[in-house]
């Protein structure tokens, strides 16, 4: 099948290092394959999206050389095709009452993270008006090979637990679109962060669920601070510049030489990607 690879920013900021090892991987790994890379703005979290934020990543991946193909996807024109997957999910699906305070109070799991008990499983208890749309899970084990990463598992209910696909504000949620974009839009190969690792089996979950094909998978490392943070808004991450692509492509295991000029190094980089190379993990702190 010709590869179809995508980067698929949340326009909350300009990219960061760690943002941009994600495009720069999976403009990669496209590029080497001879594939399609497409851009996507994962703009349905409208009070998280900054005004502008979009054009401008748009420019510093120009500024990057990392060209796309085919016009920019923009999630929040796309609202009836989620609308449309979530009829279709149905069947598998409940309406759920539980308010944040009550969710805080329901079980942890070792990482910290909140599993849903599966309160409004069942139904809701009388006079509880429905708030968001959870989908129910499977406790068999799910696994699949990250490219990187190696073999992984899951069970999504014992560890994650029957997740939200609209939240009680009405949005999307990000693994609905993400699952029902990635199809539609013909993606074979997702490569990002591995931030994002923990979200591919319920990502899978959902394809089987609408039965779509299962991409590849590819989690980079995560890029951390001195602080050990995730780069992000949140940790104050500085706007990714060109000093950032040698950085970058050392970060994904590839020694880049003194001397090339952004596009020279780009094309140089092609031809030496090699997932294997890639650390799994990276302990040194990314931030200049
Ligand atoms: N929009 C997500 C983010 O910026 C990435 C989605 C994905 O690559 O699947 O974290």
């Amino acid at each position: 099948m010709p590869y179809v690879g995508r980067f698929a920013p949340s326009p909350t900021g300009p990219l960061h290092f760690g943002s941009l090892v994600a495009a720069l991987a999976s403009w990669l790994d496209a590029r080497s394959a001879s594939g399609r890379w497409l851009v996507r703005m994962e703009d349905l979290d409208r009070p998280r999206v900054i005004p502008g934020a979009a054009d401008a990543i748009l420019r510093q991946l120009e500024a990057f050389g990392l060209e796309w193909h085919g016009p920019v996807v923009y999630q929040s024109a796309r609202l009836d095709l989620y609308r449309d997957s979530l009829r279709n999910l149905e069947t598998h699906c409940y309406p759920c009452a539980c308010t944040r305070k009550e969710l805080e109070d329901s079980g942890l799991a070792l990482d910290g993270s909140r599993i849903y008990p599966g309160t409004c499983r069942g139904g809701l208890a009388p006079g509880k008006a429905p708030r968001a749309v959870r989908v129910q899970t499977d406790a068999a084990p799910l696994r699949f090979m990250d490219r990187v990463q190696g073999e992984m598992e899951q069970s999504v209910e014992r560890e994650v637990g029957d997740f939200v696909l609209r939240r009680a504000d009405g949005i999307v949620a990000y693994q609905l679109a993400v699952v029902v974009d990635d199809a539609a839009q013909g993606v074979t190969d997702v490569v990002r962060g591995a931030d994002l690792l923990d979200s591919t089996a319920r990502q899978i979950a959902l394809q089987r669920l609408l039965g779509y094909a299962t991409p590849r998978y590819l989690h980079t490392p995560v890029a951390t601070n001195n602080a050990g943070e995730k780069l992000s808004k949140q940790s104050r991450a500085a706007d990714a510049g060109p000093a950032d692509l040698p950085r970058a492509l050392e970060f994904l295991g590839i020694e880049t030489p003194e001397g090339l000029a952004s596009k020279e190094l780009r094309e140089w980089a092609t031809g030496k990607w090699e997932p294997a190379s890639v650390p799994r993990v990276r302990a040194a702190p990314a931030a200049s």
